[in-house]
Protein backbone atom coordinates (compact mmCIF):
# COMPACT_ATOMS: atom_id res chain seq x y z
CA UNK A 1 0.00 0.00 0.00
CA UNK A 2 1.17 3.05 -0.84
CA UNK A 3 0.02 7.09 -1.06
CA UNK A 4 1.12 8.99 -4.10
CA UNK A 5 0.60 12.72 -4.03
CA UNK A 6 1.18 15.26 -7.03
CA UNK A 7 2.02 18.94 -6.03
CA UNK A 8 1.46 21.47 -8.58
CA UNK A 9 2.13 19.22 -11.45
CA UNK A 10 2.38 21.43 -14.48
CA UNK A 11 3.41 20.34 -18.68
CA UNK A 12 3.55 22.48 -21.29
CA UNK A 13 3.77 21.30 -25.00
CA UNK A 14 5.01 24.71 -26.62
CA UNK A 15 2.45 27.31 -25.14
CA UNK A 16 -0.12 24.88 -24.63
CA UNK A 17 -0.30 23.56 -20.82
CA UNK A 18 -1.89 20.23 -21.18
CA UNK A 19 -1.76 20.24 -17.27
CA UNK A 20 -1.70 22.61 -15.13
CA UNK A 21 -0.89 23.15 -12.04
CA UNK A 22 -2.01 19.38 -10.49
CA UNK A 23 -2.47 18.88 -6.79
CA UNK A 24 -3.70 15.67 -6.02
CA UNK A 25 -3.47 13.41 -3.00
CA UNK A 26 -4.18 9.57 -3.64
CA UNK A 27 -4.67 7.76 -0.17
CA UNK A 28 -3.76 4.20 0.52
CA UNK A 29 -5.42 1.61 -0.91
CA UNK A 30 -7.75 3.72 -3.04
CA UNK A 31 -8.68 3.90 -6.47
CA UNK A 32 -8.81 6.86 -8.00
CA UNK A 33 -9.77 7.77 -11.79
CA UNK A 34 -8.55 10.83 -13.93
CA UNK A 35 -11.70 12.09 -15.37
CA UNK A 36 -12.46 14.60 -18.56
CA UNK A 37 -13.01 14.94 -21.96
CA UNK A 38 -10.77 14.07 -24.77
CA UNK A 39 -7.49 15.95 -24.69
CA UNK A 40 -8.11 17.09 -20.91
CA UNK A 41 -4.97 16.00 -19.57
CA UNK A 42 -5.39 12.89 -17.55
CA UNK A 43 -3.48 10.59 -20.04
CA UNK A 44 -0.29 13.39 -19.72
CA UNK A 45 -0.75 13.80 -15.94
CA UNK A 46 -0.68 9.38 -15.54
CA UNK A 47 2.27 9.81 -17.84
CA UNK A 48 4.32 11.90 -16.01
CA UNK A 49 2.93 9.79 -12.81
CA UNK A 50 4.63 6.47 -14.61
CA UNK A 51 7.41 8.40 -15.86
CA UNK A 52 7.34 8.66 -19.57
CA UNK A 53 7.02 12.04 -19.69
CA UNK A 54 9.03 14.96 -17.42
CA UNK A 55 7.12 17.43 -15.97
CA UNK A 56 7.92 21.10 -16.57
CA UNK A 57 6.79 22.12 -12.78
CA UNK A 58 5.88 20.47 -9.83
CA UNK A 59 6.60 17.28 -7.80
CA UNK A 60 5.70 13.95 -7.78
CA UNK A 61 5.95 11.90 -4.33
CA UNK A 62 5.32 8.35 -3.46
CA UNK A 63 5.33 7.57 0.45
CA UNK A 64 6.92 11.12 0.47
CA UNK A 65 9.87 10.80 -1.50
CA UNK A 66 10.04 12.46 -4.88
CA UNK A 67 10.11 9.90 -7.93
CA UNK A 68 10.56 12.90 -10.43
CA UNK A 69 13.89 12.55 -11.37
CA UNK A 70 13.80 8.54 -11.29
CA UNK A 71 12.75 6.87 -15.22
CA UNK A 72 9.96 4.66 -15.19
CA UNK A 73 11.60 1.12 -14.32
CA UNK A 74 12.81 2.74 -10.88
CA UNK A 75 9.83 3.81 -10.09
CA UNK A 76 7.56 2.05 -7.60
CA UNK A 77 4.51 1.97 -10.28
CA UNK A 78 3.68 -0.16 -13.02
CA UNK A 79 1.66 1.14 -16.27
CA UNK A 80 -1.21 -0.74 -18.31
CA UNK A 81 -2.16 1.20 -21.71
CA UNK A 82 -4.85 1.23 -23.63
CA UNK A 83 -3.11 -1.27 -26.58
CA UNK A 84 -2.05 -3.81 -23.77
CA UNK A 85 0.98 -4.63 -25.99
CA UNK A 86 1.71 -8.09 -25.25
CA UNK A 87 4.62 -9.73 -27.16
CA UNK A 88 2.74 -11.99 -29.49
CA UNK A 89 5.36 -14.70 -29.99
CA UNK A 90 5.80 -15.15 -26.20
CA UNK A 91 3.34 -17.36 -24.00
CA UNK A 92 0.89 -15.76 -21.61
CA UNK A 93 3.91 -16.76 -18.90
CA UNK A 94 6.17 -15.45 -20.95
CA UNK A 95 4.60 -12.19 -21.33
CA UNK A 96 3.59 -11.54 -16.87
CA UNK A 97 7.20 -12.80 -16.38
CA UNK A 98 9.41 -10.85 -18.69
CA UNK A 99 9.83 -7.25 -16.33
CA UNK A 100 11.10 -9.83 -13.73
CA UNK A 101 13.46 -11.39 -15.48
CA UNK A 102 15.07 -8.08 -16.43
CA UNK A 103 15.03 -7.43 -12.59
CA UNK A 104 17.27 -10.86 -12.58
CA UNK A 105 15.36 -12.65 -10.02
CA UNK A 106 15.59 -16.40 -9.68
CA UNK A 107 13.56 -18.65 -11.83
CA UNK A 108 11.66 -20.27 -8.96
CA UNK A 109 10.87 -16.89 -7.46
CA UNK A 110 9.76 -15.70 -11.59
CA UNK A 111 7.41 -18.85 -11.52
CA UNK A 112 5.77 -17.99 -8.09
CA UNK A 113 5.08 -14.68 -9.18
CA UNK A 114 3.76 -15.67 -12.99
CA UNK A 115 1.43 -18.29 -10.73
CA UNK A 116 0.34 -16.05 -8.26
CA UNK A 117 -0.68 -12.88 -10.98
CA UNK A 118 -2.52 -15.29 -13.67
CA UNK A 119 -4.32 -17.00 -10.38
CA UNK A 120 -5.35 -13.15 -9.58
CA UNK A 121 -6.52 -12.65 -12.54
CA UNK A 122 -8.24 -15.50 -13.12
CA UNK A 123 -6.35 -17.17 -16.30
CA UNK A 124 -4.46 -19.90 -14.04
CA UNK A 125 -4.39 -22.46 -16.43
CA UNK A 126 -3.40 -20.01 -19.73
CA UNK A 127 0.17 -19.46 -18.99
CA UNK A 128 1.14 -21.31 -21.96
CA UNK A 129 -0.90 -20.21 -24.53
CA UNK A 130 0.02 -17.71 -27.12
CA UNK A 131 -1.87 -14.14 -27.23
CA UNK A 132 -3.53 -14.80 -30.41
CA UNK A 133 -5.42 -17.54 -28.70
CA UNK A 134 -7.00 -15.64 -25.90
CA UNK A 135 -10.07 -13.43 -26.04
CA UNK A 136 -9.70 -9.45 -26.03
CA UNK A 137 -10.52 -9.31 -22.26
CA UNK A 138 -8.18 -12.35 -21.67
CA UNK A 139 -5.96 -10.23 -23.08
CA UNK A 140 -6.25 -7.23 -20.96
CA UNK A 141 -5.99 -9.22 -17.73
CA UNK A 142 -2.87 -10.47 -18.70
CA UNK A 143 -1.95 -7.08 -19.14
CA UNK A 144 -2.88 -6.30 -15.80
CA UNK A 145 -1.01 -9.46 -14.48
CA UNK A 146 1.60 -8.02 -15.85
CA UNK A 147 2.32 -4.79 -13.92
CA UNK A 148 0.87 -6.80 -10.35
CA UNK A 149 3.44 -9.36 -10.91
CA UNK A 150 5.62 -6.30 -10.57
CA UNK A 151 4.63 -6.12 -7.38
CA UNK A 152 4.46 -1.77 -7.17
CA UNK A 153 3.35 0.19 -4.79
CA UNK A 154 0.92 2.01 -7.43
CA UNK A 155 -0.60 0.79 -9.99
CA UNK A 156 -1.44 3.34 -13.14
CA UNK A 157 -4.65 2.24 -15.71
CA UNK A 158 -4.57 4.05 -19.07
CA UNK A 159 -8.29 3.73 -20.41
CA UNK A 160 -7.53 0.11 -20.30
CA UNK A 161 -10.89 -1.26 -21.72
CA UNK A 162 -11.47 1.08 -24.38
CA UNK A 163 -10.79 -1.97 -26.70
CA UNK A 164 -13.01 -3.69 -26.00
CA UNK A 165 -17.01 -3.88 -26.69
CA UNK A 166 -19.42 -2.64 -24.10
CA UNK A 167 -20.38 -5.68 -22.03
CA UNK A 168 -16.96 -6.95 -21.90
CA UNK A 169 -16.07 -3.65 -20.53
CA UNK A 170 -18.70 -3.59 -18.00
CA UNK A 171 -17.22 -6.97 -17.01
CA UNK A 172 -13.91 -5.95 -16.68
CA UNK A 173 -14.23 -3.09 -14.42
CA UNK A 174 -16.31 -5.00 -12.02
CA UNK A 175 -13.19 -7.50 -12.40
CA UNK A 176 -10.58 -5.17 -11.95
CA UNK A 177 -12.68 -3.27 -9.23
CA UNK A 178 -12.49 -6.48 -7.43
CA UNK A 179 -8.90 -7.15 -7.94
CA UNK A 180 -7.66 -3.97 -6.86
CA UNK A 181 -9.83 -4.69 -3.29
CA UNK A 182 -8.05 -8.19 -3.07
CA UNK A 183 -4.65 -6.28 -3.56
CA UNK A 184 -5.20 -3.87 -1.66
CA UNK A 185 -3.17 -1.56 -4.46
CA UNK A 186 -3.65 2.33 -4.67
CA UNK A 187 -4.41 2.85 -8.30
CA UNK A 188 -4.82 5.58 -10.77
CA UNK A 189 -7.36 4.75 -13.74
CA UNK A 190 -7.67 6.99 -16.64
CA UNK A 191 -11.08 7.54 -18.13
CA UNK A 192 -13.20 9.42 -20.32
CA UNK A 193 -16.15 7.36 -19.56
CA UNK A 194 -18.23 8.99 -16.56
CA UNK A 195 -20.43 5.62 -16.30
CA UNK A 196 -17.08 3.67 -15.34
CA UNK A 197 -15.50 5.87 -13.10
CA UNK A 198 -18.83 6.15 -11.26
CA UNK A 199 -18.75 2.58 -11.04
CA UNK A 200 -15.24 2.01 -9.89
CA UNK A 201 -14.03 4.68 -8.42
CA UNK A 202 -13.67 5.15 -4.73
CA UNK A 203 -13.02 8.98 -5.89
CA UNK A 204 -13.18 10.79 -9.64
CA UNK A 205 -10.46 13.71 -10.19
CA UNK A 206 -12.53 15.78 -13.01
CA UNK A 207 -9.94 17.56 -15.54
CA UNK A 208 -10.88 19.90 -17.95
CA UNK A 209 -8.52 21.77 -21.00
CA UNK A 210 -5.57 21.07 -17.82
CA UNK A 211 -7.18 21.87 -15.39
CA UNK A 212 -8.12 20.12 -12.06
CA UNK A 213 -11.96 20.65 -11.48
CA UNK A 214 -13.29 18.76 -8.20
CA UNK A 215 -11.76 15.32 -6.50
CA UNK A 216 -14.86 13.97 -4.81
CA UNK A 217 -16.48 10.94 -4.15
CA UNK A 218 -18.95 9.79 -7.04
CA UNK A 219 -22.02 10.35 -4.52
CA UNK A 220 -20.51 14.03 -3.80
CA UNK A 221 -20.06 14.91 -7.22
CA UNK A 222 -23.04 14.14 -8.69
CA UNK A 223 -25.00 15.55 -5.89
CA UNK A 224 -22.60 18.72 -5.35
CA UNK A 225 -20.87 19.87 -8.21
CA UNK A 226 -18.50 22.80 -7.58
CA UNK A 227 -18.37 23.95 -10.85
CA UNK A 228 -20.14 24.36 -13.93
CA UNK A 229 -18.18 22.48 -15.99
CA UNK A 230 -18.45 19.51 -13.63
CA UNK A 231 -22.47 20.18 -13.09
CA UNK A 232 -22.60 19.76 -17.07
CA UNK A 233 -20.19 16.93 -17.49
CA UNK A 234 -21.15 14.39 -14.82
CA UNK A 235 -24.67 12.92 -15.22
CA UNK A 236 -27.40 14.40 -17.27
CA UNK A 237 -28.22 18.27 -16.07
CA UNK A 238 -30.76 21.19 -17.32
CA UNK A 239 -28.87 24.35 -16.83
CA UNK A 240 -31.24 27.61 -16.77
CA UNK A 241 -30.09 31.29 -16.98
CA UNK A 242 -31.32 33.00 -14.49
CA UNK A 243 -31.47 36.55 -12.87
CA UNK A 244 -31.18 37.59 -9.50
CA UNK A 245 -33.02 39.80 -7.90
CA UNK A 246 -32.83 41.01 -3.89
CA UNK A 247 -35.70 40.12 -1.83
CA UNK A 248 -36.73 39.65 2.22
CA UNK A 249 -35.99 35.98 2.27
CA UNK A 250 -32.28 36.41 0.90
CA UNK A 251 -32.35 36.33 -3.28
CA UNK A 252 -35.23 35.76 -5.30
CA UNK A 253 -33.33 33.36 -8.57
CA UNK A 254 -36.06 34.19 -12.01
CA UNK A 255 -35.29 31.01 -14.04
CA UNK A 256 -37.89 31.56 -17.27
CA UNK A 257 -41.05 31.00 -15.50
CA UNK A 258 -39.56 29.59 -12.33
CA UNK A 259 -38.91 31.83 -9.56
CA UNK A 260 -36.71 29.79 -6.62
CA UNK A 261 -35.29 31.51 -3.35
CA UNK A 262 -31.94 31.34 -2.69
CA UNK A 263 -31.85 31.70 0.65
CA UNK A 264 -28.42 31.55 1.11
CA UNK A 265 -26.94 34.00 -1.14
CA UNK A 266 -26.50 37.42 -1.54
CA UNK A 267 -25.67 38.43 -5.00
CA UNK A 268 -26.29 42.05 -6.27
CA UNK A 269 -29.49 42.89 -8.01
CA UNK A 270 -29.83 41.89 -11.78
CA UNK A 271 -26.75 39.31 -11.96
CA UNK A 272 -26.63 36.32 -14.04
CA UNK A 273 -26.67 33.04 -12.34
CA UNK A 274 -26.87 29.52 -13.85
CA UNK A 275 -29.61 27.51 -12.20
CA UNK A 276 -28.48 23.90 -12.99
CA UNK A 277 -31.49 21.20 -11.96
CA UNK A 278 -30.96 16.98 -12.52
CA UNK A 279 -33.74 15.71 -14.86
CA UNK A 280 -35.09 13.32 -11.66
CA UNK A 281 -35.34 17.30 -9.37
CA UNK A 282 -37.83 18.17 -12.63
CA UNK A 283 -41.22 17.54 -10.46
CA UNK A 284 -44.73 17.44 -11.45
CA UNK A 285 -46.73 19.44 -9.00
CA UNK A 286 -49.75 21.37 -8.84
CA UNK A 287 -48.67 25.03 -9.32
CA UNK A 288 -45.72 24.64 -10.93
CA UNK A 289 -45.12 25.94 -14.50
CA UNK A 290 -47.35 24.38 -17.29
CA UNK A 291 -45.27 22.70 -19.93
CA UNK A 292 -45.76 20.26 -22.74
CA UNK A 293 -44.44 16.68 -22.88
CA UNK A 294 -42.12 16.45 -26.42
CA UNK A 295 -41.15 12.82 -25.74
CA UNK A 296 -41.01 10.18 -24.18
CA UNK A 297 -38.97 7.25 -23.80
CA UNK A 298 -39.94 4.32 -21.63
CA UNK A 299 -36.38 2.69 -20.16
CA UNK A 300 -38.54 0.26 -18.27
CA UNK A 301 -37.35 1.00 -15.00
CA UNK A 302 -37.95 4.39 -15.30
CA UNK A 303 -39.00 7.62 -18.19
CA UNK A 304 -36.95 9.89 -19.98
CA UNK A 305 -39.12 12.59 -20.95
CA UNK A 306 -38.17 15.92 -22.68
CA UNK A 307 -40.82 18.85 -21.69
CA UNK A 308 -40.88 22.34 -23.77
CA UNK A 309 -41.24 25.09 -21.92
CA UNK A 310 -41.32 28.59 -24.26
CA UNK A 311 -39.42 30.79 -22.12
CA UNK A 312 -36.09 28.02 -21.14
CA UNK A 313 -36.46 25.55 -24.52
CA UNK A 314 -36.36 21.69 -23.55
CA UNK A 315 -35.76 20.81 -19.70
CA UNK A 316 -35.21 16.89 -19.22
CA UNK A 317 -37.28 15.19 -16.62
CA UNK A 318 -37.13 11.25 -14.85
CA UNK A 319 -39.63 10.00 -13.61
CA UNK A 320 -40.91 6.96 -11.99
CA UNK A 321 -41.79 4.29 -14.80
CA UNK A 322 -45.30 4.54 -13.25
CA UNK A 323 -45.77 8.27 -13.72
CA UNK A 324 -48.94 9.51 -16.33
CA UNK A 325 -46.53 10.96 -19.16
CA UNK A 326 -48.02 11.01 -22.52
CA UNK A 327 -46.84 12.42 -25.96
CA UNK A 328 -48.67 16.05 -26.28
CA UNK A 329 -49.72 16.36 -22.75
CA UNK A 330 -49.34 19.31 -20.62
CA UNK A 331 -48.21 19.10 -17.19
CA UNK A 332 -47.11 21.40 -13.79
CA UNK A 333 -43.53 20.88 -12.86
CA UNK A 334 -41.00 22.92 -10.62
CA UNK A 335 -37.63 21.40 -9.46
CA UNK A 336 -37.78 19.94 -6.30
CA UNK A 337 -33.55 20.74 -6.10
CA UNK A 338 -31.43 22.99 -7.71
CA UNK A 339 -27.91 24.47 -7.49
CA UNK A 340 -27.54 28.31 -8.70
CA UNK A 341 -23.83 28.78 -9.77
CA UNK A 342 -22.42 32.31 -9.99
CA UNK A 343 -19.39 32.75 -11.10
CA UNK A 344 -16.94 30.40 -8.42
CA UNK A 345 -20.21 30.41 -5.80
CA UNK A 346 -22.80 28.09 -5.51
CA UNK A 347 -26.04 27.63 -3.55
CA UNK A 348 -27.89 25.02 -2.96
CA UNK A 349 -32.08 25.28 -3.19
CA UNK A 350 -34.27 23.12 -1.23
CA UNK A 351 -33.01 20.65 1.10
CA UNK A 352 -30.71 22.02 3.30
CA UNK A 353 -28.47 25.31 2.44
CA UNK A 354 -24.99 24.68 1.89
CA UNK A 355 -23.86 28.05 0.36
CA UNK A 356 -19.87 27.56 -0.62
CA UNK A 357 -17.44 28.77 -2.79
CA UNK A 358 -15.33 26.94 -4.77
CA UNK A 359 -11.82 26.60 -2.78
CA UNK A 360 -8.73 27.91 -4.72
CA UNK A 361 -7.49 24.44 -5.23
CA UNK A 362 -10.49 23.73 -6.73
CA UNK A 363 -10.67 26.49 -9.06
CA UNK A 364 -7.67 26.21 -10.16
P1 LIG B 1 -7.52 11.45 -24.58
O1 LIG B 1 -8.67 10.95 -23.78
O2 LIG B 1 -7.93 11.88 -25.95
O3 LIG B 1 -6.32 10.57 -24.56
P2 LIG B 1 -6.34 13.16 -22.55
O4 LIG B 1 -7.27 13.84 -21.61
O5 LIG B 1 -5.67 11.94 -22.05
O6 LIG B 1 -7.09 12.87 -23.92
P3 LIG B 1 -3.74 14.16 -23.13
O7 LIG B 1 -3.38 13.02 -24.02
O8 LIG B 1 -3.12 14.22 -21.81
O9 LIG B 1 -5.31 14.27 -22.98
O10 LIG B 1 -3.44 15.51 -23.93
C1 LIG B 1 -3.62 16.79 -23.34
C2 LIG B 1 -3.27 17.85 -24.36
O11 LIG B 1 -1.86 17.81 -24.64
C3 LIG B 1 -3.93 17.67 -25.71
O12 LIG B 1 -4.25 18.96 -26.20
C4 LIG B 1 -2.88 16.99 -26.55
O13 LIG B 1 -3.05 17.32 -27.92
C5 LIG B 1 -1.60 17.58 -25.99
N1 LIG B 1 -0.47 16.64 -26.09
C6 LIG B 1 -0.37 15.44 -25.49
N2 LIG B 1 0.80 14.84 -25.77
C7 LIG B 1 1.47 15.70 -26.60
C8 LIG B 1 2.76 15.66 -27.24
N3 LIG B 1 3.59 14.64 -27.08
N4 LIG B 1 3.10 16.72 -28.00
C9 LIG B 1 2.28 17.78 -28.16
N5 LIG B 1 1.06 17.87 -27.58
C10 LIG B 1 0.65 16.85 -26.81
Amino acid sequence: MARLVLDRLTKRFGAHAAVHDVALDVRDGELMCLLGPSGCGKTTTLRMIGGFVTPDAGDIQIDGVSVVAMPPERRPTAMVFQRYNLWPHMTVAQNVGFGLRLRRLAHAEVDRRITQALELVGLPQSGRKFPHQLSGGEQQRVAVARALVLQPKILLLDEPFSNLDARLRVRMREEVKQLQRTVGITTVFVTHDQEEALTIADRIAVMHQGVLQQVDTPATLYAYPRTLFVADFIGTMNLIGARAHAAPAGTVLSAGPWQLVAAGARWPEGSDVTVAVRPEDVVMAPGGVEVEVRRVVNLGHYLQAVLWCPEIGEVRMFADKGAALGEGQRIAVQPARALAFHGSELVEIGGPMRPAAASPAERR
